[in-house]
């Protein structure tokens, strides 16, 4: 062979080569290009409705003599179908927007809604203009075995389920959905449409201790990543308490300051919201000043997103039966979420339910400032 033919050769298999790697390099941009718009497609997919916590009575369902602890309700929770992974991902149900007045503009009303308990009474109260008075008011229902309606339009809860109610003015007529909700108790637990509830009025068993439920956790995980994407640092600043454990926050604040000034901020144990397992406290509670920082602000604006409401919001401390707490928020799943915050409610108000103990104590004022040198600290608010 000559160097001139053996020089050739070599020629020939680096193109062979060079050929070879073009082809590998093309197959690794077709693949990478494809997974990139495989996410893209992902993205803009709507993750689904939000997570509506579901009972399930664990004993009913197994059919089994179960005793004391096995008892307890397990929660279920339809999952997240895809993790959200930045804010503008977040899903946000659409709430309906109901009419405020009807057409003509006679008829109108405060709240486009009702909610009401099974058993519960409660007045819609109208707005009436060009002086038509209340007498002149028709009202009927689409449902009267869910509500009894009185000529007044006071609305009675029959039965837990949606309708609606129409006041008639004329050739007006003014829809307003009422939702009849059934409050249930399954072992020492207190449900309303499946939320678990503990509040003055609802206390929690001394044995219940789910800890954080994955479900918070998961939705927690998912709006601190957003409020990261936005530059801002949201943490858990106390999540799970038990029992035993605010058996001694309540003990101290009372014995530090006294039992009427406690019960405006500490729950008494068994009452508290942390054992529920879907409540935490964010960030440092050392700031009472929390509302006012940017994290406050965006938690208040879009906590609803991930599931979560403010527990105790501004102007509804009497509803409540606790101050105002813009760190401390509760998970509802999406769906309740929404709602809570479009028509700006306490879960008592959405609920239908009351906060009060019932041992007669008067409460202490709620809108007080807290006492000088006095902090309110993860270990003992509410
Ligand atoms: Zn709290």
């Amino acid at each position: 062979m000559t160097y001139a033919e053996i020089r050739r050769r070599g020629a020939k298999r680096r193109i062979r080569y060079l050929l070879l790697i073009l082809l590998l390099m093309s197959i690794i941009i077709f693949a990478v290009v494809k997974i990139v718009t495989g996410i893209r497609q992902r993205q803009t997919i709507p993750t689904g409705t939000g997570d509506i916590p579901v009972i399930v009575d664990a004993s009913a369902e197994t059919g089994e003599n179960t005793e004391s602890t096995e008892l307890l309700p397990v929660i279920e929770t339809i999952p997240i179908s895809e993790p959200i992974i930045s804010e503008s991902m977040a899903v946000t149900p659409t709430v309906p927007i109901h009419r405020r007045s009807s057409e003509g503009g006679t008829l109108h009303v405060k709240q486009p809604y009702l909610y009401l308990r099974v058993g519960h009474t409660k007045q819609i109260p109208l707005i009436l203009s060009n002086n038509v008075t209340a007498d002149q008011v028709e009202w009927s229902t689409n449902n009267p075995d869910m509500i009894d309606i009185e000529p007044d339009g006071t609305v009675t809860g029959l039965q837990k389920g949606s309708c609606n109610v129409y006041a008639s003015y004329g050739e007006e007529t003014l829809e307003i959905p009422v939702t009849v909700r059934e409050l249930i108790t399954i072992a020492g637990c207190t449900y309303v449409d499946g939320i678990l509830v503990a509040n003055k009025s609802y206390a929690l068993p001394e044995d219940y201790d789910p800890g954080l439920l994955p479900v918070t956790k998961e939705a927690f995980d998912a709006l601190s990543l957003a409020a990261k994407g936005q530059g801002l640092n949201i943490y858990e600043g106390s999540g799970y308490r038990d029992y035993a454990f605010q058996v001694k926050c309540y003990n101290s604040m009372v014995s530090g300051y006294s039992k009427a000034y406690a019960d405006t901020w500490s729950a008494r144990p068994g009452h508290s919201e942390h054992q529920t397992g879907y409540t935490i406290d964010c960030n440092s509670i050392d700031n009472e000043h929390f509302a006012d920082t940017p994290e406050g602000k965006w938690l208040a604006a879009n906590c609803y997103k991930y599931g979560f409401i403010i527990r105790y919001p501004k102007g509804k401390e009497k509803i409540t039966g606790y101050n105002y707490e813009s760190w401390h928020i509760r998970y509802v799943g999406r769906e309740h979420a929404a709602i809570i915050h479009e028509q700006d409610l306490a879960l008592e108000e959405y609920l239908d339910i009351d906060s009060v103990y019932r041992d007669g104590d008067p409460d202490a004022s709620l809108d007080s400032d807290l006492p000088d040198g006095m902090e309110t600290d993860t270990d003992t608010e509410e």
